[in-house]
């Protein structure tokens, strides 16, 4: 029996700065939530305390087919059996980049790394070997990852490391426009997420004209366009998130759900680009590893043999009319924003969040753990059995809101 969620904070208290840090402190979540998790099988997860949830998380993106999926897991069990840190890579190394130039239309080759920052900041790298440029071009509000350049906060970083972003509106095109004529020529690259994100707001598609928009903005500053398709690849489409608009990157950078859970990450991108790539010094000690490589070359084989997307979609498309209907029927004006795959839901005049966090708070007690202000994720394991238990505990919820703060 493992010590209880309560028991492992207080200890983690005394040797971890804050308890805990970063995107998984569930002291910023909301009320309720549980910090210490046991383990996972397909969509469901056990806390510390042992109690069962629906998982609408993921682990905030990289499970993808489901915990322990077994494809994945045979994959890992016979790379682990030969090794996973060895003095250069193995041959699944090969196998992965040629599976990724084979699926992805916008990759001629691939560089690989750990974390989702690494690979939007060596593709950032990559742009600015090739043009000799500094400036970069990027979304306000959207998050890149957690190095000084892009971090959401400014703690512990200065304002130099900062110096060379300009930020534009997701959606605007004419923002972007202006973005790049204050650069004065000095545009590496604009880098942009498949859709608009950002955590605590609702979540926007990109309108195929903006996305076609920049594309062409790049092309004519000469700047690489580069999508960060960590927390929306794989799931809207195993191309690359807007190949359905027919625009393709210069640069993508890839992780979450790229190995259902391991480690990695990875930047694609053109012939134009191969040879400046050549030329960046970008390693790490775990970079290379064989299993996280073995993980991801069965995690996209597997979602492309089974149409993961197609399912994920199906899973969204339940979960989103089932959660319509029942917030209608408590008389509550919700609004779901993004991809069904990747769905949000907010309440209607609840800036302080206290509706989104008192609804959380009770699906957490109905077994169903999903966030109040930052998006979900599904997974191609939840079945419409699964769907329609989480719409249970949501619809438990829902009541719970309503004895509360009445509709509305
Ligand atoms: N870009 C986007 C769009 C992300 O969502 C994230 C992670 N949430 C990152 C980059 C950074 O990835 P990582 O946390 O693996 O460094």
């Amino acid at each position: 029996m493992s010590d209880s969620d309560a028991s492992l904070r207080e200890r983690a208290a005394k040797v971890v700065p804050g308890g805990m840090y970063g995107h998984l402190n569930a002291a910023i979540f909301g009320p309720g939530y549980p910090q210490f998790f046991l383990r996972g099988e397909g969509c469901r997860q056990w806390d510390a305390d042992g109690r069962e949830y629906v998982d609408l998380m993921c682990g905030w993106g990289p499970i993808i087919l489901g915990h322990r999926h077994p494809a994945v897991e045979r994959a890992v069990a016979a790379q682990q059996a030969a090794g996973d840190c060895l003095n250069g890579p193995g041959p699944v190394m090969v196998e992965l980049a040629e599976l990724m130039v084979d699926t992805i239309p916008s990759a001629d080759w691939v560089m690989f790394s750990k974390n989702g920052t690494d690979a939007t900041t060596q593709a950032l790298m990559v742009a600015r070997a090739a043009t000799g440029r500094a400036k970069v071009l990027m979304a306000h509000g959207a998050y890149h990852g957690a190095d000084p350049w892009c971090t959401p906060s400014p703690a512990g970083t200065t304002p130099n490391e900062r110096a060379d972003l300009i930020e534009f509106a997701y959606n605007d095109l004419a923002s972007a426009e202006a973005a790049a004529a204050q650069a004065e020529g000095d545009v590496a690259a604009i880098i942009v997420t498949p859709f608009k994100h950002d955590s605590f707001e609702d979540q926007e598609l990109a309108d195929p004209e903006f996305a076609r928009g920049v594309r062409a903005l790049a092309d004519r500053i000469g700047a690489a366009l580069v999508i960060d398709d960590v927390r929306a690849g794989f799931r809207l489409d195993l191309r690359g998130s807007w190949e359905p608009f027919g625009v393709r990157p210069d640069l993508t950078a890839w992780s979450k759900a790229l190995a259902n859970g391991y480690a990695i990450a990875a930047v694609t991108g053109t012939d134009a680009l191969r040879g400046p790539a050549q030329t960046l010094y970008s390693t790490g000690s775990f970079w290379f590893s064989a299993v996280p490589m073995a993980a991801a070359k069965a995690t996209i084989e597997t979602l492309r043999d089974i149409d993961g997307v197609s399912l994920m979609r199906r899973a969204g498309d339940r979960l989103r009319a089932g959660l319509d209907a029942q917030a209608a029927s408590h008389g509550f004006t919700v609004r779901q924003t993004g991809p069904v795959q990747i769905p949000w839901l907010s309440f209607e005049a609840d800036e302080t969040l206290e509706k989104a966090m008192a609804w959380s708070a009770a699906c957490l007690e109905e077994g169903v753990y999903l966030h109040p202000w930052h998006n979900w994720f599904l997974s191609a394991a939840h079945t419409d059995a699964d769907v329609d238990r989480a719409l249970q505990g949501t619809d438990a919820a829902f009541a719970k809101l309503r004895a509360r703060f009445g509709a509305g």
